[in-house]
C-alpha cells in the first residue's frame, strides 16, 4: 500500500486514527447492540439532550447486584446513539458499584479526552468528543442515564444534559 505524503500529513494530524475510530463509531449507530425494550425491566430511566434532540429511555434487569440485561431506545444523533450501544455493551454483566465506576470513568474521559484505570471498552474510542463540548453532551447522555437508573442521581425526573434548568431571560 504505498504512503503518500498527504496522507503523511493527514496521519500526523490524527485523522487517520479518527477514520478508524469512525469506522467502529458508525458500526454501533448503524447495529446497536441492545438495543429494544425488557418486558419486566427492574429499574428503568429516561434521558434527554435538549441541545442535540437526543433521547434515551433504558431499561435495566438487576439481579441480585448485577445488571443481568440492559436494553434502550431512543433517537438521535450517531454520536448519542453509539454511545448508548457501547456503554450497554461495557457494563452488562458489571455489578452496581463496577457500573457507576465505568459511568464516573467515562465522565473523566469526556473531561479529560484520556482513557483512566477502568476500561470502557469501545467507548473510550470516544475520547476524541473531548475537544467539542457540545458534542460530549451527546455522548455522556446514556451514561447520566444509567447512573439514574442505577439510583446514582437522586432525581425522580427526566435525566438532562442541560444542567441549567432554569431559564434564562
Ligand atoms: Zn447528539
Amino acid at each position: 500500500m504505498p504512503e503518500s505524503q498527504a496522507r503523511d500529513d493527514r496521519a500526523a494530524s490524527g485523522s487517520l486514527l479518527d477514520d478508524l475510530y469512525r469506522e467502529v463509531i458508525l458500526d454501533h449507530y448503524r447495529s446497536p447492540r441492545n438495543r429494544g425494550s425488557l418486558d419486566a425491566p427492574t429499574c428503568s430511566a429516561d434521558g434527554v439532550n435538549p441541545l442535540c434532540g437526543d433521547q434515551i429511555h433504558l431499561d435495566v434487569a438487576l439481579a441480585g447486584d448485577a445488571i443481568e440485561a440492559l436494553r434502550f431506545s431512543g433517537q438521535g444523533c450517531s454520536i448519542s446513539q453509539a454511545s448508548a450501544s457501547m456503554m450497554t455493551e461495557q457494563v452488562t454483566g458489571l455489578d452496581r458499584s463496577a457500573a457507576l465506576a465505568a459511568v464516573a470513568a467515562f465522565q473523566r474521559l469526556m473531561l479529560t479526552g484520556e482513557p483512566g484505570d477502568v476500561g470502557l471498552g469501545d467507548a473510550e474510542l470516544l475520547s476524541g468528543v473531548a475537544k467539542f463540548p457540545a458534542r460530549v453532551k451527546c455522548a455522556s447522555l446514556a451514561w447520566k442515564t444509567l447512573e439514574q437508573a442505577l439510583g446514582g442521581v437522586p432525581s425522580r425526573a427526566a435525566v438532562t444534559t442541560d444542567e441549567r434548568s432554569s431559564r434564562d431571560g
